[in-house]
C-alpha cells in the first residue's frame, strides 16, 4: 500500500486517511508518519503553538520563522470564553494555594477533596439527578460509563456520528453495539424492536449526543426518549457541545427541550464551555455508586487537580450570574451566520458550531494555511473524521469575540471565498 505508493507520490499529497491501516513494522510506521506529521506542524495545519491565554485573539508562533503573529480565534471550544475569565482564574489560583497542585491519587483512595464533592453535588443539582462523578476527561467518562454499565449480552445502540471516546468504550467493552444512521429515528426504532424481540430482558442503552460536534446539529431528544421508554432502554446523552450553549440557563440540550429529569445518563465535559479539562457522568445515585466501582477509567486513574475542580465550580456560578454571556454567544453566532450567508456561503446552524463545506478537490491544508496567513485561526476537518465529500471548515463561536473580530473574520472569508471559488 502506502510503502509502494510512496515512490510515486510526494508525502505532502498524502492525507490522514492514508495512515489508517495496520503497519508491518514500527519502522515502517515511524518512517512515514513522522515526516507526514512534521510537515503538517511546519505548515501550521496541526499543533499550532499558542503563546498566551485562550481568548478571542491569540498569538501563534510560526514553526519555521519562529515569528509570533496575532490571530482571531475561530477554532476554540471555549464557547463562553471562560478559559481566561479573571474570576475563574482567581478561584483556580486560590485553590492551588489551599490544596496544592494535585491530589496524588484516584478518587476512591486519596483523590476526593471537599472541592470534588462540592462540584459533583453542583452537577447533580444542575442535571436534576441523585449524584454525579468526575472523570479526568470527557473521553474517560464515555469509556467509563459504557464499559462500567454494560456487560456481555447487553446492547449499546448509538448514533453513527458518535465521538471516538464512545467507540473506544465499545472496543474495550464486552457488550454488543449497533449504530443507527445519524439522527434517524426510524432506524433507531427498528434496532430497538429487533433487540427487544431477540432479548426481551437484556440491558439496552441508547446513546446520542445533545449537539453533534461536526455539524453542530441537535438530537431530537423528545422522540428518542419516547421510543427508549417504549422499548425499555436507558437514554444516555453526551452533551459535550450542548452544555453551556443550549437551554434557557445554558444547562444543555436536555434543558433546551425542558426534559432534564428524563435523561438516564448525563455525560459532559469541562473541556468546552468551561475552558479546562475533565468530564462527568450524572444520574441516579445507585448508578453513580455502581460506576465508582465498575468504571475502570475512574477507579484506576488519578483525580482532577482541586484547582481545576474549583475553576469549574466557579464557572457554574459565573454562568448563573452572567446570563448575558450566553446571549452574547448566540448573538455572535447569528451575526456570523448572517454575514456568511450574505456572501453566498450556504450554512445550516443551530448551535455554536458553524460548519462550512469545502469541495473535495480543494486541499484543506492549503485553505487553513491561507486563513492563518490572513490572521484567522480556524480548524479544518477532513476524512476520516467526516465523509470524503463533507470536508469542512469548522468555526467554533465564542461569546467573547467582539464585533470588530467578527467583521475582520468576515472580510477574510470573503477574500478567501473568492480566492478558492467556494462562494455559491
Ligand atoms: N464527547 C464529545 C462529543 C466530544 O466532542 C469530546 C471532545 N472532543 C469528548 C466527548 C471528549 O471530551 P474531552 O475532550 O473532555 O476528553
Amino acid at each position: 500500500m502506502i510503502q509502494q505508493e510512496e515512490n510515486t507520490r510526494h508525502l505532502e499529497n498524502f492525507s490522514f486517511a492514508d495512515f489508517l491501516h495496520e503497519w508491518h513494522t514500527l519502522e515502517d510506521k515511524y518512517s512515514l508518519v513522522s515526516p507526514f506529521i512534521q510537515g503538517l506542524v511546519q505548515n501550521g495545519y496541526v499543533m499550532r503553538e499558542v503563546t498566551g491565554p485562550a481568548q478571542n485573539r491569540v498569538k501563534i508562533r510560526d514553526q519555521v520563522s519562529q515569528k509570533e503573529t496575532e490571530v482571531i480565534m475561530l477554532g476554540s471550544n471555549n464557547y463562553l470564553g471562560l478559559a481566561n475569565e479573571p474570576e475563574l482564574v482567581e478561584a483556580t489560583v486560590q485553590a492551588v494555594r489551599e490544596y496544592g497542585i494535585g491530589c496524588g491519587g484516584p478518587p476512591l483512595l486519596n483523590g476526593t477533596t471537599t472541592l470534588h464533592r462540592k462540584l459533583e453535588k453542583k452537577i447533580a443539582e444542575k442535571k436534576k439527578c441523585g449524584d454525579a462523578m468526575l472523570f479526568a476527561s470527557g473521553y474517560a467518562a464515555n469509556v467509563g460509563w459504557s464499559t462500567g454499565l454494560l456487560g456481555s449480552g447487553d446492547y449499546l445502540i448509538y448514533d453513527s456520528q458518535s465521538h471516538a471516546s464512545l467507540h473506544d468504550g465499545m472496543k474495550m467493552g464486552s457488550f454488543r453495539s449497533i449504530p443507527f444512521a445519524h439522527n434517524n429515528i426510524q432506524e433507531l426504532r427498528r434496532h430497538l424492536m429487533q433487540v427487544r424481540w431477540k432479548s426481551p430482558y437484556t440491558n439496552v442503552i441508547v446513546c446520542v449526543e445533545g449537539v453533534y460536534s461536526m455539524d453542530g446539529d441537535i438530537a431530537p431528544l423528545p422522540e428518542i426518549r419516547q421510543i427508549c421508554t417504549k422499548y425499555g432502554a436507558l437514554l444516555a446523552v453526551d452533551d459535550a457541545h450542548g452544555s453551556g450553549v443550549l437551554g434557557r440557563t445554558g444547562n444543555g440540550t436536555a434543558e433546551h427541550f425542558q426534559m432534564d429529569s428524563e435523561i438516564d445518563i448525563h455525560m459532559g465535559t469541562f473541556s468546552k464551555s468551561f475552558g479546562v479539562t475533565g468530564g462527568y457522568v450524572a444520574g441516579q445515585k445507585e448508578m453513580i455508586d455502581a460506576l465508582r466501582l465498575c468504571a475502570r477509567s475512574y477507579m484506576f486513574s488519578a483525580s482532577l487537580p482541586p484547582s481545576i475542580v474549583a475553576g469549574v465550580h466557579a464557572g457554574y456560578e459565573f454562568i448563573d450570574r452572567h446570563p448575558e454571556r450566553l446571549t452574547q454567544l448566540h448573538d455572535n453566532v447569528q451575526y456570523m451566520v448572517k454575514g456568511l450567508r450574505s456572501m453566498g456561503f450556504s450554512i445550516e446552524v443551530e448551535t455554536a458550531i458553524i460548519p462550512i463545506l469545502i469541495p473535495e478537490q480543494i486541499q484543506m491544508s492549503t485553505v487553513i494555511k491561507r486563513f492563518h496567513e490572513e490572521g484567522v485561526f480556524i480548524n479544518g476537518v477532513e476524512y476520516p473524521a467526516v465523509e470524503r465529500d463533507k470536508q469542512r471548515l469548522r468555526i467554533s463561536m465564542m461569546a467573547t469575540l467582539t464585533k470588530q473580530d467578527l467583521n475582520y473574520a468576515l472580510g477574510v472569508f470573503k477574500k478567501l471565498g473568492n480566492e478558492f471559488g467556494i462562494l455559491s
